[in-house]
């Protein structure tokens, strides 16, 4: 057991690439199975082939996509482990199809909820011995600042560490919910407050993190009267074109207030994960210290990494590429 504890868990990076959206748009991506390709049709002595643990292409659907990355830490979540998903890459590349997808073409978010009632159903078939509480959260990070969907406040909200080194935000509206309708009749008036703010200030969807989160607890209902507590995060990052000057690491950062604090911030915390280093920079900024319980330890996290073919977007698939592979 506590061997098991000291093994640091990877973040797990994915790439998907969404299909043209016009018929006579030219790729420069080939993706296969684990490989990404990218054609710079000025410079061909530029094309980069980049590896990852799984790609998935133009034709890859929203239940595969689940199924490999999501539905395995879904399980994790509800037997009392931390887990965060999040999709990253430039805008317009299908952060939001994958993350949220359409009423006929539901994503991760709307799979994940359905995915939890059914396995709390069937758990409950076979057994009585677990009673289970699903609640949610939806806050967005803009500016630094973290803002709550569900009761939208004035004030930019704390995040605090309990004794016990869990991540808390005091004054977070939290909903229990007891089935998927449940959570439509709340998540989409949330999601009209994210809309609304958006659209008086430019481009601030493309620039917020917009957070999920769901807090399973499963309680015995006989002795030893058990508690597990479960966390999943479900994260549509902002825009990685605010952030593609990574390369020239820290000082680019102060420079360019175009930059995405958080999102650099990131960045390094999943690069530091996953080289193995003692220390962890969580605390430099709001979306890193938010997900200090969540990813990295003993936690589960997968990043899909979002990325559009079109010629013209040639050089955000190549920085959102090149972050990503140093991330994997
Ligand atoms: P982002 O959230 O990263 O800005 P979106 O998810 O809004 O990007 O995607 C941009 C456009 O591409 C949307 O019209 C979306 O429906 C479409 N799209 C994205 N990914 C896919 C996909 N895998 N298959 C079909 N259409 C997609
Ligand atoms: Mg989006």
């Amino acid at each position: 057991m506590e061997k098991k504890q000291l093994t640091r868990a990877k973040v797990n990076v994915v790439v998907r690439v969404r299909p043209t959206l016009k018929q006579d748009d030219k790729s420069c991506v080939a993706a296969e199975k684990t490989s990404v390709e990218i054609f710079n049709h000025r410079n061909i002595k530029e094309n980069i082939k980049y590896e990852f643990g799984a790609v998935y292409d133009k034709s890859s659907t929203q239940q595969q996509v689940y199924t490999d990355c999501v539905r395995p830490k879904l399980l994790k979540t509800l037997n009392g482990q931390n887990v965060s998903i999040f999709a990253y890459g430039p805008t317009g590349a299908g952060k939001t199809h994958t993350m949220l997808g359409s009423a006929t073409d539901p994503g991760i978010i709307p799979r994940v909820i359905n995915g939890i009632f059914q396995q709390i159903s069937e758990e409950s078939k076979t057994s009585k011995e677990w009673r289970h509480k699903v609640v949610f959260s939806f806050l967005e990070i803009y500016n630094e600042k973290v803002i709550d969907l569900l009761e939208p406040k004035e004030n930019d909200l704390p995040i605090r560490e309990d004794g016990e080194k869990n991540i808390f935000i005091p004054g977070l509206a939290e909903k229990e919910i007891h089935s998927f309708d449940d959570f439509k009749a709340l998540f989409g008036p949330a999601s009209n407050n994210r809309t609304v703010a958006a659209t008086k200030l430019n481009d601030r969807s493309s620039r917020s993190h917009s957070i999920l989160m769901l807090k399973v607890t499963k309680m015995q209902q006989f002795s030893p009267f058990r508690v597990l507590h479960g966390k999943m995060y479900l994260i549509d990052l902002a825009g990685s074109e605010d952030n593609r000057r990574t390369g020239n690491k820290g000082i680019r950062l102060k420079e360019s207030g175009a930059i995405n604090k958080s999102l650099f911030t990131l960045g390094e915390v999943v690069d530091a994960i996953n080289a193995g280093l003692p220390r962890i920079p969580y605390r430099n900024s709001k979306l890193t210290r938010l997900l200090q319980d969540s990813i990295g330890g003993s936690c589960h996290s997968v990043m899909i990494t979002n990325i559009a073919p079109e010629e013209r977007y040639y050089y955000d698939t190549y920085c959102t590429l090149n972050f990503a592979s140093k991330s994997k």
